[in-house]
């Protein structure tokens, strides 16, 4: 669906030049929701304005449903940016304009027929949930109701890309939650790609099928959500998952314990069905190994659950070896901890 294939951005000339993107290849495809995270200035903002070209790369090309942008003229170019909508961190309302007005912008631009529009305003209002709103100015409403504005606008034209830059950075968490829930909603009903950036884990944690990791202007890591953020690679991803073991002192003491003759600390990753299920102390039982639970979590990452226990098994070192093999027959990971 969206193909950025050596990407690169400079800002600034001569001796000043900023690379803000560098020969970045990045391929996204049609009904996900895709996620891109990354610290302040690792290019986050120029990666989605270039997917629209209102930053257009230095070199590379940017295909959007089987057409290069990068080749078209202005006119072409118009026509094409209908397909992709975009909201914004402080959401872009024109403030002298009501709720209806707003999300009816686009479709005026576009000499679209009066009746055509409200109908469409009206099906809009409803779908974000503000049918009681629509005669109200932007001033008079909360941020949260404000980004569902923009929503609304952004899906006027009916797009078959939504970009989100950082769409829920200046909400609270409940509102960003609220919003996050509206997007996977959209994005189930219309089949819609949507592409957000974002520097919170967990946004991309809540509704991402799969993510990328920016950094200095390159994708250091990228893959399902489920994979990049149960076993991180890059130490840029390491630092947007909390709880991460080697920041943590005490659990490194816990993990190093040297009272003992034998043992082993073990990261064991649950994903699916396995989370809710008992295999570790059935295995146990039947390796007769003790452990102890030095960390433990659950959760879910969109709609699949999971569990991350930090154990050590103490015993015999073949029972503990047999244990760990066991584990991962039964379709754990187990990651040895040094
Ligand atoms: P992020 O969104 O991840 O914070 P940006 O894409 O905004 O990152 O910025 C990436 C790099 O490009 C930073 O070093 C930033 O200072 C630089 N940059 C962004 N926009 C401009 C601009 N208009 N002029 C010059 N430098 C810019």
């Amino acid at each position: 669906m969206i193909e950025l294939k050596q990407l690169t951005k400079e800002y600034g000339k001569g001796d000043r030049v900023t690379t803000a993107l560098s020969n970045l290849n990045l391929s996204i495809e049609k009904g996900e929701i895709f996620g891109v995270i990354g610290h302040s200035g690792a290019g986050k903002s120029t990666l989605i304005r270039c997917i629209n070209l209102l930053e257009r790369p230095t070199s590379g090309e940017v295909w959007v449903d089987g057409v290069n942008l990068t080749s078209l003229n202005t006119q072409q170019l118009q026509k094409e940016r209908r397909r992709i909508g975009m909201i914004f961190q402080h959401f872009n309302l024109l403030s002298s304009a009501t709720v209806y007005d707003n999300i009816a912008f686009p479709l005026r631009i576009a000499h679209t027929s009066k009746e055509t529009i409200a109908a469409k305003v009206n099906e809009l209002l409803a779908l974000v949930g503000l049918d009681e709103h629509s005669d109200k100015y932007p001033a008079q409403l909360s941020g949260g109701q404000k980004q569902r504005v923009g929503i609304a606008r952004a899906l006027a034209s009916d797009p078959e890309v939504l970009l989100c830059d950082e769409a829920t950075s200046a909400l609270d968490p409940q509102t960003t939650d609220s919003i996050l829930k509206l997007l996977l909603d959209i994005n189930k009903r219309f089949n819609l790609t949507i592409v957000l950036i974002t520097h919170e884990m967990h946004v991309i944690q809540s509704i991402c099928d799969r993510v990328a990791v920016i950094h200095a202007g390159g994708i250091v890591e990228y893959g399902p959500v489920t994979e990049v953020f149960l076993k991180p690679k890059h130490v840029v991803t390491r630092e947007f998952i909390r709880g991460e073991a080697s920041g943590n002192e005490l659990l490194q003491q816990a993990i190093h314990a040297t009272h003992l003759a034998f043992s082993q600390a073990v990261k064991i990753t649950f994903l699916g069905e396995t989370t809710y299920g008992s295999i570790l102390s059935r295995t146990v039982r039947e390796t007769g190994v003790d452990f102890a639970i030095l960390q433990g979590t659950i959760s879910t990452i969109k709609d699949t659950p999971y569990g991350q226990l930090i154990v050590r098994f103490e015993g015999e070192q073949e029972g503990i070896i047999r244990t760990i093999d066991k584990l991962v027959q039964q379709g754990l990971d187990v990651e040895v901890m040094a």
